[in-house]
């Protein structure tokens, strides 16, 4: 009996939304299994397929024998069924090529083309080998081991590990036996064999928590979260469990040990934690809880380190997966528990097509394995507090656990907020303030550690008022104003509204609100502060983060060693300080600029702001030493700042939501982004409206649909291309991935190109 195989085709092309149809050769049914990659004649050109479904049945309506067969299978499988249907979830969800969403799923490094020449079709690119995925190494003891005089193979080995570990391909292939004799040496304690490799910039450290062992007793919050996730785990229906935890609250003991008991159920665990997040620091903890069990995939390894750790997942060596984004995807049978740390995170979702988010992503992925999703973070996102409150999302249960305190001694830390206003008017014109100042001497007077934050978004691009903090802002959209310099206007990003900025930038130009002539725009840089602090710390260890400093492979690495290795040390940096480290013996965080994300044209400025102070001031106190914080802002009394202060997250929220409701925007609408660029200006505009217009006839009389624009995008131009956008919003239940590629379709956008964002989060 014939079989048939379903495959999506690796064309380009948005217009290709479903999968094809081929016939299985009989002399191929043994090779073609979901997950293959294989080689058809797609109307009279060949064409690269993968392999999405295989039936006994024909296409319905299709008469068997003019089904196509397929030519010939390049590779072999890749990814399962769940994955394959995950595949097409993303291509209709975000409205994204198909092949651009299966091609996340194959190995890094395969790159299978095919081409049309003289002498018919050739396919360039390569299908690597698995690497060898088994290395061996000395032990103590085996430095000293002499073997007996007629084990020659022993010797042989031994020889070769002389100078370091091998693989054991390599040994095998210089010296037949050599397994065999590389078994009996593991037997004696002289060798071990294992899968876990040095991973590039992710080896484990001397990290100070990297240590941390398994505590003795959990909280009760962290007890409470554990069960919750043992009963979504059991539901087997993707429920979801939100560990709603300050920072230090314990949350990554809760993902070990829920991976812990996953494993014993003989499944497997994927752990997505920011690619900023992913460092020794938290590689080594789960190096120390789960050994060669994990493999880590991240954006800083090679080709072949990536196929490596991917190999080790698909051959089952290891169980559990921990890496960015795309650890998604890798190759594991049997997912009982998909763990998002930090789900709050801008970073989840990806800014180049497919434009997934990774939370959401995986909120899919659970629901095809049955498996259990965890969301981790101490300022959980809008949506997922949403989702909680209703306790359902797109049908599946999810539930809020929190961990409000901290386990055994450590405390939050006190805040205070230091109001900026106050210093410009002492003419203090240094970024550190008085307070700041008066607290890193102490601190390091005591010989411990201080952390200062430098925030870098929102830089420069908005009038601020340096004597009353006063930013202009859109009646319409609450959103921050934009000053363009070149139409000398004020600009709403979100509505497309103008006001022309009187006479700014002439000096006699004063502020709306309190009438101070010192309006200006507004920054200062990571150097700056540096320099300030040699100053006023000379000889005191000063380690500086930013993107500057950290360009090097291992950069990153080295400067946080260099800081946990210095007592009284001085951490400066931009948003990347801000996440997962753990150094007990930091006792002072300041934030040197709180508020320039605040004015952001964008209706998460808030929430990032939110999110961002209270992660950092989460650094202070995490060991026996209390800690404190200090907040440097022009706009004490805004709710992202006094609830930071008085450890009020609740306030915060209350204030946030209704901010959203108010304005119909997430998580209480849906939003999409079709961004327009070209060199040619005039055409940008045209296309964008044309996608405007194919919007606004698609959607008219649809309730709780809106089309905004088209506007400039708040970066109106890019490398030489002008960038326009229309902006959707879309009731929850909306298929709006769907909506947004149809009337993409309908536009001849030849010489522009066009950006759908589903669920966008930057509307830059
Ligand atoms: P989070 O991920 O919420 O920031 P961690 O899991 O990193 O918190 O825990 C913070 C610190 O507390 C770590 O050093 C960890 O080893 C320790 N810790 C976690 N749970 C416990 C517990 N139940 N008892 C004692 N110490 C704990
Ligand atoms: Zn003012
Ligand atoms: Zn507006």
């Amino acid at each position: 009996m014939a079989r048939f195989a379903s495959l999506v085709l690796d064309i380009p092309t948005r217009a290709l939304t479903a999968p094809y149809d081929y016939a299985v050769p009989e002399e191929l049914e043994g090779d073609v299994a979901v997950g293959c990659t294989v080689l058809v004649n797609f109307s009279g050109r060949p064409a690269v397929g993968y392999v999405v479904a295989v039936s006994d049945d024909a296409p319905e309506g299709v008469d068997p024998e003019k089904v196509k067969p397929l030519e010939q299978v390049l590779a072999p499988s890749a990814f399962c069924s769940a994955q394959a249907r995950l595949g097409l979830w993303m291509a209709r969800e975000y409205a994204a090529p198909l092949n651009a969403c299966f091609r996340l799923l194959l190995p890094a490094g395969q790159t299978v083309k095919v081409t049309k020449g003289d002498n018919g079709w050739s396919l360039d690119g390569s299908v690597p080998d698995a690497p060898e995925d088994r290395w061996v190494a000395l032990t103590e003891k085996g430095r000293d081991f002499v073997p007996r005089a007629n084990a020659l193979r022993q010797r042989e080995v031994l020889e070769g590990l002389a100078e370091g570990p091998q693989r054991l391909a390599d040994l095998a292939a210089v010296s037949p036996g050599a397994r065999g004799a590389v078994t009996a040496l593991e037997k004696k304690g002289v060798v071990t064999v294992s899968s876990s490799l040095k991973t590039g910039a992710v080896d484990e450290t001397s990290l100070s928590s990297a240590r941390a062992p398994r505590p003795r007793v959990l909280t009760q919050g962290q007890r409470d979260a554990l069960s919750a996730i043992a009963r979504a785990r059991e539901a087997a229906d993707g429920s979801v469990v939100l560990v709603d935890g300050v920072t230090g609250s314990g949350k990554t003991e809760v993902y070990l040990q829920a991976i812990e008991e996953t494993l014993a159920q003989g499944r497997t665990a994927i752990v997505l934690v920011p690619e900023i997040s992913l460092t020794a620091q938290t590689v080594g903890r789960f190096r120390g809880r789960f050994g060669d069990e994990v493999s880590i995939l991240h954006s800083r390894l090679s080709t072949g380190e990536r196929r490596q750790q991917w190999e080790l997942a698909r051959t089952g060596h290891s169980r559990v997966v921990v890496g960015a984004r795309s650890a998604l995807f890798a190759p594991l049978d049997n997912v009982g528990l998909i763990v998002v740390d930090e789900e709050h995170e801008q970073s989840y979702k990806q800014d180049q097509a497919p434009r997934y988010h990774a939370r959401e992503t995986a909120a899919e992925l659970a629901r095809l394995h049955g498996a259990a999703l965890v969301l981790g973070s101490a300022t959980p996102s809008m949506e997922s507090l949403e989702r909680c409150r209703e306790g359902s999302w797109r049908g599946v249960p999810w539930v809020r656990a929190s961990m409000p305190e901290r386990p055994g001694s450590a405390v939050l830390p006190a805040v205070s907020v230091v109001d900026m206003r106050e210093q410009f008017r002492d003419r203090n014109g240094s970024p550190l303030s008085a307070p700041l100042r008066k607290a890193l001497l102490e601190t390091h007077a005591a010989g411990e550690k201080s952390v200062l934050l430098l925030n870098r978004r929102g830089f420069a691009s908005f009038l601020m008022c340096r004597d009353c903090g006063c930013v202009p802002t859109c009646p319409h959209c609450s959103t921050s104003l934009t000053y363009h310099e070149r139409t000398r206007e004020l600009a709403c990003h979100t509505c497309g509204s103008r006001w022309p900025a009187r006479a700014y930038p002439d000096p006699g130009t004063v502020c709306p609100s309190c009438g101070s002539r010192y309006l200006g725009a507004y920054g200062i840089g990571t150097q700056r502060v540096e320099d300030e602090l040699r100053a006023l710390l000379p000889g005191a260890p000063i380690v500086r983060m930013d993107a500057d400093t950290t360009k090097a492979k291992g950069a990153h690495q080295k400067l946080l060693e260099e800081f946990d290795a210095s007592p009284g040390a001085v951490l400066v940096g931009t948003q990347m300080i801000a996440k997962g480290l753990d150094f007990p013996d930091v006792t002072l965080v300041g934030v040197v600029n709180a508020d320039t994300s605040l004015k952001l044209p964008d209706f998460r400025a808030a929430e990032r702001t939110y999110g961002l102070l209270e992660q950092v001031a989460g650094r202070a106190g995490r060991g026996e030493k209390p800690g404190r914080v200090l907040i440097q802002t022009y706009w004490p009394t805004h709710p992202a700042i006094t609830s930071v202060a008085q450890h009020n997250r609740a306030a915060f929220v209350r204030y946030e939501m209704a901010m959203r409701r108010e304005a119909d925007y997430p998580p209480f609408t849906r939003l999409g982004n079709v961004t327009v660029s070209s060199t040619n200006e005039g055409l940008a505009e045209r296309v964008v409206t044309q996608v405007a217009d194919e919007l606004r006839a698609a959607t008219a009389g649809r309730p709780g649909w809106r089309v905004l624009g088209p506007t400039d995008c708040l970066k109106a131009k890019a490398k030489d291309r002008y960038r326009r956008h229309v902006l959707v919003k879309a009731p929850l239940s909306a298929d709006l991935g769907a909506v947004l590629a149809e009337a993409c379709r309908e536009v001849d956008s030849r010489g522009t190109s066009v950006a759908i964002d589903v669920d966008a989060c930057d509307l830059m």
